[in-house]
């Protein structure tokens, strides 16, 4: 993996002036082989926690990959303890453009089988012989190139409202069906076609496209530091920006506006939006898009029902739910038959 900082020393310091008493938001992965992850769990609980430190952090025995907020007077300290860790010095951090003090509420630390769910089986490809790095330029070139296949490695609902001109953007709920779905699309043309693809920060990209030269693709391109690094270059550098509408991000703040276009559309009424929302109620929680309108006449929820259970007393609720397991429909992102406009 490259290794560098995303911000100069000055840059660095410009931005925490900025921030004054106000907290940076941070994203940074990296794959390592950690020996034991709970040991390693419990160190950073307690650093993190006196440095104020809020986010979702996962460790496993194959690395770490953590969404964190910091205090901007502590992140001397918190990059300080970061560079005392061997496999973390240096490690690009993704400092989100937007800050946000409440992106975080919680720190939680949490000791997982993998950093990503990606449903592999490691032990059938080299993790390491992943795709050729490319920057923001270079990724501008390469997408106009007519032998490019520029693929979205996220799932339906993060595509819905912002990705690359021109992106295959698999309609999948995992990034496992995606990894068959493109192999089987581009089977005749392992060879002779480039194969670029695309994620959120890029750590989807870093096992994807280890997984397509194992399957026998020839020319493997990854963007490093994914879409977020592709913004902050194409700021700082003053490049061509490709990429329409918002970056899905996975904290509270949902989407990240990386141009004007609205490319998605209220799932209930069909017009312009690209605002992502839980419904209301408590028992559902569906993720979908809706409209200032559609939410006050809907009370927020995703359908009647939703609208009739999330009107009930609490404790009303609180008894309809009883024994009832709401997982599946929190992990059904954006899919229910009473979303007439989702695509
Ligand atoms: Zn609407
Ligand atoms: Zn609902």
């Amino acid at each position: 993996m490259q290794l560098y900082n995303t911000l100069s020393a000055k840059e660095r310091e410009a931005l925490i002036e900025e921030a004054g008493k106000e907290r940076l938001t941070i994203s940074f992965y990296q794959y390592a082989h950690i020996k034991n992850p709970e040991l390693f769990r419990n160190h950073l609980f307690i650093t993190w926690n006196e440095l104020d430190v809020l986010g979702r952090i996962y460790v496993a025995f194959e690395g770490i990959n953590a969404q964190l907020s910091v205090p901007a007077e502590n992140f001397e300290a918190f990059k300080k303890h970061l560079d005392s860790i061997s496999f973390l010095e240096n490690v690009r951090l993704n400092i989100a453009i937007e800050q946000d003090n409440k992106s975080f509420l919680k720190l939680k630390v949490k000791v997982r089988d993998k950093i990503v769910a990606d449903g592999l089986d490691d032990n059938l490809f080299d993790v390491t012989k992943k795709g050729i790095h490319v920057d923001a330029e270079k990724f501008n070139e390469l997408i106009e190139d007519p032998d490019t296949v520029l693929v979205d490695m996220r799932n339906h609902y993060e595509s819905e409202i912002g990705h690359f001109k021109n992106a295959i953007t698999p309609d999948v709920d995992t990034f496992r069906d995606s990894l068959d779905i493109i192999e089987n699309d581009l089977k005749d043309h392992k060879e002779d076609k480039k194969l670029v693809m695309y994620c959120t920060g890029g750590i989807r990209c870093e096992k994807a496209s280890a997984y397509y030269k194992h399957k026998g693709f020839k020319q493997v391109y990854q963007l490093e530091g994914g879409i977020i690094e592709y913004t902050r270059q194409v700021q700082d550098k003053k490049l061509e920006n490709k990429f329409m509408g918002k970056n899905f991000v996975f904290d509270h703040r949902r989407g990240e506006r990386i141009s004007d276009d609205v490319i998605a559309n209220c799932h209930q009424c069909g017009k312009a939006c690209d605002n992502h929302v839980n419904c209301a109620n408590e028992a559902c929680h569906l993720l979908f898009i809706q409209c200032e309108e559609c939410a006050s006449s809907m009370d927020q929820c995703c359908s009647t029902a939703c609208k009739d259970i999330h009107a009930l007393p609490f404790e009303e609720q609180k008894a309809l739910r009883k024994g009832k397991t709401v997982s599946n429909k929190i992990f059904k992102k954006g899919r229910s038959e009473v979303l007439k406009f989702k695509k």
